[in-house]
């Protein structure tokens, strides 16, 4: 089939395609977790003690002693048994943003050549996929390497049905022989452990007598697009690279506002239908669905969870959707802009911390007493911003994320705080002292006052902020569709651990020098924000003012590209926050650099192989058939005594000429090998390779509005973005 033959029948296929058939939902009590071994079933198959032990497990961290892990092991293998499984996979996450899985099976035969299903608690808590193939910076050498992955059992165990059979899935850590991580799920959990230490200190500095462990969470709203299957298919820049290489604007496009919030086509409903339901199977809390800014673009936000959980979850999330949207003949497109000139898709990570007894620490509250921690954590995540702004441009870097951030659509790649006026104005008067820290009858009397009133009103929010305060939480805006939240949600735990740490060794000599606790905030805070309060910028994000401002006035760092943001990693504060928090080690934190850089001159490696061999092999040939028959209706029109399509022939002939030529310039750029460090690698994608992609791509778009319709052999973006 020649390029237009299968653009056109893509065309004639959508046009008679229906939704599909699925069962009608099922009220939710009947199906949610039915496929999770979450605490409830453990309460119901468990012996009193060992559910006792599990319990503590993973609410508090604690670690599962090896009988109990048994006990655990032999339920989890007979509840899974029950539902038809055979196998059972170690589930982790690589240092990509994937999610890996070893599969084993259950069988074991006896001596009498019976087949029986064994599960042991030491097979549970680790298994041994060979480490090998998954990219692990410089942290083992790959012919020698072995890696380890080990159940976590904060994050429950659930069973996955694909065509091949039920699986059951236990969610592991992946780390290395001499037990470095090698995955997202590792730093995270320590994120939060360091977090939480503390946490501890400036709560029991407030005078907080019990405090329970804290945890993070974390709410993530996913952005993404679907595509027809048939259009997918015939487009191997989206099959590839999960984005289009070429495409002209089309004539309509983001003009379409309705589109927001607008009517769901029903073929997407009964898709939406079908994916929350086994999302609810699987114990995720799939909430929100609707139409975002750009045609065939939707967002699914469920309810937050615990940060380890929400991690796991979000991950599965994306699995499913993929595996659904096939189902439903879609392509599921994660890409952060998988369209040029159309709105690009993001993942907002919300994020807050809080545990049992105090509550959620970001929550202003109706008490001032609770106002004070409130206070306290919201500045620690002001001054962690301030001084770790470049640490969270560096963890949302990724070759495909570079096209949003900076864009006018995402928030900008320097990384500012909005606090909405309210709480704006309550840290500018404790910086500029105008809030008296008089205290009668132990409470604050003025200023306070203006966050009893807190206002959560969702209108008053700057969409221009790449991290914002939304009423309970911080939410970072930056994060891109196709990322695993661990990185983000790392970042955040650790710079908060950091700033808590430095705020209670100020406390706790502001109070050791007489002051009460009241007075000590204030004092604390007001130092804060002297040296920090520059981050915090409520205005237009967007604009060239602030983009000047904030690098000249703000000493804010704009870092536009990846290649500019990933070595932040390796700066010594980095290393020193991560190793002081007991975090990611050296060595750890390098192997993260090596693996992210890599990644990202891979992947534009690719994408510019792709360019030379589309328009080479699909575009050129389209263009020079058009451009003979072309040349055929010249000569007759000639003949005619009429001189038609002179102008086009002209236009057409120098376009090839100059898409070719941009071709060449960019196979001979692709073949220097030779530089200095990573850096230097990263920065010639960036400032070279990128730029000649771009040009390659003009020419072709513009071919793509010359050429005859039928002969265009590539599903057009009026056409891929309109759904039916
Ligand atoms: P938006 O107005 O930004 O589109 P949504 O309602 O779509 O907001 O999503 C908000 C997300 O924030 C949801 O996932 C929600 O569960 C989550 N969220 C709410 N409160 C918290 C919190 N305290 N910590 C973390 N996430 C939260
Ligand atoms: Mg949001």
């Amino acid at each position: 089939m020649t390029g237009n033959e299968s653009r056109l029948k893509a065309i004639s296929a959508i046009s008679s395609s229906v939704a599909a058939d699925v069962k009608p939902t099922e009220p939710l009590q009947n199906i949610w977790a039915c496929d999770v071994f979450n605490l409830a079933t453990m309460e119901e198959k468990l012996s009193k003690s060992a559910f006792k032990a599990m319990k503590k497990t993973v609410q508090t961290g604690s670690p599962l002693d090896s009988a109990t892990a048994d006990i655990v092991a032999m339920a989890m293998k007979d509840w899974a048994i029950e539902k038809g499984v055979k196998f059972f996979s170690h589930i982790f996450f690589p240092m990509t943003n994937a999610t890996a899985e070893k599969h084993d099976g259950f069988i074991v035969t006896n001596f009498d050549g019976n087949a029986i299903n064994e599960f042991t608690g030491k097979l549970l808590i680790k298994g041994e996929p060979d480490g090998s193939s998954f990219p692990n910076g410089s942290l083992r050498m790959t012919n020698a390497a072995r890696g380890y992955t080990a159940w976590d059992p904060s994050s429950p165990a659930y069973v996955m049905y694909t065509p091949n059979g039920a699986t059951l899935m236990i969610p592991s850590v992946f780390m290395s022989w001499t037990g470095e991580a090698l995955d997202k799920k590792i730093p995270l959990l320590r994120s939060n452990a360091a977090m939480d230490k503390a946490a501890q200190k400036v709560l029991k500095l407030m005078g907080e007598t019990e405090v329970a462990t804290l945890n993070s969470s974390c709410g993530a709203e996913q952005e993404y697009f679907l595509v027809d299957e048939n259009f997918a298919n015939a487009r191997p820049d989206l099959i590839l690279a999960g984005r289009t290489l070429f495409g002209a604007a089309p004539a309509k496009g983001q003009q379409f506002d309705d589109h927001y919030f607008g009517a769901i086509p029903e073929r997407v409903q009964v898709f939406m239908q079908d994916f929350e339901d086994q999302l609810y199977r699987l114990g995720i809390p799939a909430k929100t669905h609707h139409n975002e800014v750009a045609p065939g673009q939707f967002e699914i936000a469920p309810y937050f969870e615990a940060a380890n959980v929400a991690a796991d979850h979000q991950q599965l999330l994306m699995t499913v959707m993929k595996i659904t949207a096939k189902k439903h003949g879609f392509v599921a497109l994660l890409h952060e802009k998988p369209f040029a000139g159309v709105n690009g898709s993001g993942k907002h990570v919300n994020w807050s911390v809080g545990n049992a007894t105090q509550g959620n620490l970001l929550d202003p509250g109706n008490t001032p007493e609770k106002n004070l921690n409130f206070l306290l954590f919201c500045g620690a995540v002001i001054r962690g911003v301030h001084l770790f702004g470049p640490l969270l441009r560096a963890v949302i870097a990724s070759a495909a994320n570079d096209h949003r951030l900076g864009a006018n659509e995402a928030p900008p790649a320097i990384l500012s705080v909005y606090l909405g006026d309210q709480l704006e104005k309550v840290f500018m008067d404790i910086k500029e002292g105008n809030l008296s820290p008089t205290v009668s009858g132990g409470e604050m009397d003025l200023g306070l006052s203006q966050i009893l009133t807190f206002t959560r009103d969702p209108g008053d929010r700057n969409r221009t902020s790449p991290f914002a305060f939304t009423g309970n939480r911080f939410e970072f805006r930056a994060v891109g569709s196709s990322q695993s939240v661990s990185g983000p949600l790392v970042a955040m735990n650790t710079i908060l651990a950091d700033s808590l740490d430095w705020i209670a060794e100020k406390l706790e000599a502001a109070i050791a020098g007489g002051m009460d606790h009241t007075a000590a905030v204030i004092d604390v805070l007001k130092t804060l924000m002297e040296e920090h309060g520059n981050v915090v910028f409520g205005g237009d994000g967007y604009s060239s003012e602030w983009h000047e401002m904030a690098v000249a006035e703000r000493g804010l760092k704009n870092l536009p590209t990846a290649a500019d943001a990933l070595p932040e990693l390796m700066k010594p504060e980095v290393v020193e926050l991560f190793s002081s928090t007991g975090v990611l080690t050296p060595v750890e934190l390098q192997s993260r650099y090596e693996v992210y850089s890599e990644q990202y001159i891979l992947s534009i490696e690719v994408e510019a192989k792709l360019v030379i061999d589309m328009a080479t092999t699909s575009i050129y040939p389209a263009a020079a058939s058009y451009l003979s028959m072309l040349s055929e209706s010249i000569s007759a029109s000639i003949s005619l005594g009429l001189g038609l399509g002179t102008g086009v022939a002209s236009k057409l002939s120098s376009s090839i000429n100059s898409m070719m030529a941009s071709v060449d310039k960019l196979s001979v750029a692709l073949g220097e090998h030779e530089f200095d460090s990573e850096q230097a690698h990263m920065e010639y994608c960036a400032k070279t390779i990128r730029p000649l992609m771009d040009e390659v791509r003009e020419y072709a778009d513009t071919l793509e509005t010359l050429i005859a319709d039928k002969l265009w052999p590539l599903p057009k973006y009026s056409e891929m973005l309109f759904i039916k």
